[in-house]
């Protein structure tokens, strides 16, 4: 099933959300048709309502005749105008339906970490109405420009047509792969993948249970290292302790000078609005994380003297394995 919302939120002309969700899907069961038939039938739900609490959603999960007969949903959100359209949700069990998103030719992007942070928020998409109901599913949005959601900016005129373009990509590469496959094998993977696009490129994904052998042999590695260093006479196993304090002093100065210069912007830009996604926002963000950069260094330079550049190191590898 394929789905996105035609209403929008009040005062916003819903151009990016949801009209690009729905041209999208629009365009692509006019390239559907214009091809070979699939095994499977795609429902296309254009749903109404979304805004005002998911309405539409809920009643066809409650009671369309079609509802017993979904397989797997793609939902096409936004969260603003542009920039790259994200895979930020996935149904329960997801190991298969990321396996096949990561052999399709569909370039996805996005993270199992945002899906991790969205879990968290109370955020809802009409995807929401069916993960719970233990529907597999992918869920799509771009989120740049966050000026333009929910606001009049939301216009045709202001839309990506690329960001427009990627919703449309993921639709005419995943509903003709799906729509080939036996859904009910989906179910039966168990357990959720780890994935996310390295640096815009590669989809790499991979089973969430190798997480854990995966930090042991790593733990494993950097007892070995540490050993080896300690026998070669490299590092001393006394001065490694005391390094491990220069990564955890990074740790707390970085943030702590970050956020209390942070502070002081927000007391000197107390008229402005600081937290929207405006051009001279973004300078304001790279210069707050040039200063952590800034700080960060300093810290380092400051300890340099203290410590071997190969106790540093491995006392840096140290803190995460811990
Ligand atoms: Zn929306």
């Amino acid at each position: 099933m394929l789905m996105a919302h035609y209403d929008s939120a009040p005062r916003a002309y819903g151009a990016a959300d949801d009209g690009a969700g729905v041209a999208a899907i629009l365009e692509t069961a006019r390239a559907l048709r214009a091809g070979p038939a699939l095994k499977n039938d795609i429902i296309i739900l254009l749903t109404d309502g979304e805004e005002a609490g998911l309405l539409g959603a809920n009643a066809f999960a409650a009671s369309h005749p079609w509802m017993k007969d979904v397989g797997l949903i793609m939902n096409f959100e936004a969260r603003g105008n542009s920039g790259p359209s994200l895979l930020f949700e996935t149904g329960p069990n997801n190991s298969a339906v990321i396996q096949t998103v990561a052999r399709s030719g569909a370039h996805p992007l996005g993270s199992s970490l945002f899906y991790a942070l969205y879990k968290l928020l109370p955020n809802d998409t009409d995807f929401t109405v069916f993960r719970r109901r233990n529907i597999q599913g992918l869920n799509f949005a771009f989120g740049e420009n966050l000026d333009a959601y929910h606001s009049p900016f939301d216009t045709a005129g202001n839309l990506s047509t690329a960001s427009l373009q990627h919703h449309g990509s993921y639709a005419l590469e995943l509903a003709p792969q799906f729509g080939a496959m036996d859904l009910k094998e989906l179910n039966k993977a168990r357990g959720d993948d780890v994935f996310f696009d390295w640096l815009g490129t590669y989809f790499v994904a991979y089973r969430q249970a190798w997480v854990i052998p995966g930090e042991v042999l790593a733990t494993l590695g950097l007892f070995a290292l540490i050993f080896l260093q300690v026998r070669r006479k490299q590092v001393l196993l006394g001065r490694l302790l005391s390094a491990v304090f220069v990564p955890t002093l990074f740790l707390l100065a970085v943030p702590g000078i970050m956020a209390a210069i942070y502070w002081v912007a927000a007391r000197v830009f107390t008229s402005r609005l600081i937290l929207a996604d405006s051009g001279a926002n973004a300078l304001l963000l790279t210069g707050l994380a040039l200063l952590g950069a800034a700080m960060g260094t300093v810290v380092f330079a400051w300890c340099r003297r203290s410590f071997t550049l190969a106790e540093f190191s491995t006392a840096g590898l140290a803190l995460p394995a811990c």
